[in-house]
């Protein structure tokens, strides 16, 4: 709607925009690990699954066999992109789902295996889930994070024990963009016989996934993340690794997941996921530059300001910048004000600001991680759209100081 808008009037943007609302401001979007703009190829594809070929794929009659050939098809893109065979894909509702199912399977086909190894610094949808299984008699460890926001292999590989269901790490924290070493994980874990789950989501379109190389047994995606829909995930299950199925109905995906297919979801994910192999190359030279161009800019330009994690290996697309002396919360809303979206790792959980999780885990000091940003960038962003929030957060971050600072007298 905006973005036709902005397109229709032109120049008379930013005279129109003075005399509506704020929220009818240009959208310069900087928070890409959040979700993505649903690409209108994507809509494209959807559109007909929900129009036309409505059937329940697992019918018999002519009438719905079109809506099961898309979803086998999106099920071959989507295998393409990770290099998995079709066979090895089990859709799910998102990411948090494939999660969730990878760690419940391990548990239910070893039930003398009580153990789960993972990270301090996952995504809420593996940390939630161990701390409920810890709550249900299982044993979790949360493995800590150097400053750096990197693992430490040698304790990773001590913490494996005898009763170790699974080992479950993030590919690319979407925090930080911190990427971990996936494929020595892998293979320290395949020479002590455990299973391996890595949380991709982050990952297809911004770096190269290749399951054979990474040797995983099972690999998360969410395709919100890669501009299709929310609400639509997949797992990979390695070939001749035992399945138990999370959510338990009808025999669809091969009895993996019951559940009548989102086809429309399916059928856009599959399109994405033709397109995020395409767009590998943009995010890792011109969004890549874009992102070093901003962190450079900020560290340089803006006093007291630090980077969060290591600056390599990293995403191409995320910098999470460390703000003394302001509360993020208070500079989001400012950027809000200005059309700038950008996000904090914060947790409003009842009333309170938390510090980010991952954060905390890397040692940040509570005052440093409560002013701490990240600004992760796509391919939609332009060299206008970086300029424009180059040329207003230094004023937004003076702003907030002052305020801030006043707040505490
Ligand atoms: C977004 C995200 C998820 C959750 O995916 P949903 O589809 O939103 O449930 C899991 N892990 C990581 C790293 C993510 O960024």
């Amino acid at each position: 709607m905006l973005v036709n808008w902005k397109f229709q009037f032109g120049h008379f943007t930013l005279l129109t925009s003075t005399l509506l609302s704020v929220s009818q401001v240009r959208l310069f979007y900087f928070d890409n690990n959040a979700t993505t703009r649903v690409a209108p190829e994507v809509i494209d594809a959807m559109l007909p699954l929900l129009a036309e070929h409505w059937g329940n794929p697992s019918s018999a009659y002519g009438f719905a066999k079109e809506a099961a050939r898309r979803v086998e098809r999106a099920r071959e893109q989507v295998a393409a992109l990770i290099n998995a065979s079709p066979a090895e894909i089990v859709f799910t509702s998102c990411g948090t789902e494939s999660n969730n199912s990878a760690i419940h399977s391990a548990l239910l086909t070893q039930e003398d295996r009580r153990h789960i190894l993972t990270t301090a610094v996952e995504h809420s949808a593996t940390l939630k889930f161990g701390k409920h299984l810890e709550q249900r008699g299982y044993r979790v460890t949360f493995l800590p994070v150097e400053p750096d926001g990197s693992l430490d292999l040698h304790l990773l590989e001590k913490s494996i024990r005898p009763d170790t269901a699974m080992v479950s790490v993030m590919w690319a924290n979407n925090e930080t963009g911190v990427l971990f070493p996936i494929e020595e994980i892998a293979a320290l874990c395949r020479s002590k016989d455990v299973l391996f789950h890595t949380d991709a989501v982050q990952v297809p379109g911004k770096c190269k996934v290749d399951v054979r190389e990474i040797g995983a047994d099972y690999l998360s995606l969410s395709a919100h993340k890669l501009h299709a829909p929310k609400g639509i995930g997949l797992l990979y299950v390695k070939r001749r690794v035992r399945y138990q199925p999370y959510v338990i109905g009808g025999g669809q995906e091969r009895g993996r997941r019951g559940g009548t297919e989102n086809t429309a979801h399916i059928v856009g994910f599959g399109r994405a996921a033709e397109l995020a192999m395409s767009s590998l190359q943009d995010e890792n030279t011109r969004v890549r530059a874009m992102r070093d161009k901003l962190e450079r800019w900020i560290l340089r330009h803006i006093p007291k300001t630090s980077r969060n994690g290591a600056k390599e290996p990293r995403l191409p697309n995320t910098a999470n910048i460390a703000f003394e002396g302001l509360e993020a919360e208070r500079l989001l809303a400012a950027l809000d004000k200005l059309g700038i979206c950008a996000s904090s790792g914060s947790a409003c959980t009842t009333g309170v600001i938390e510090p980010s999780h991952v954060l905390t885990a890397m040692g940040v000091k509570p005052a440093r991680a409560k002013g701490s940003l990240r600004f992760s960038l796509g391919i939609d962003n332009t060299d206008e759209e970086l300029d424009y929030l180059i040329e207003h957060l230094p004023v937004a971050v003076q702003e907030v100081r002052t305020q801030d600072a006043g707040h505490k007298r």
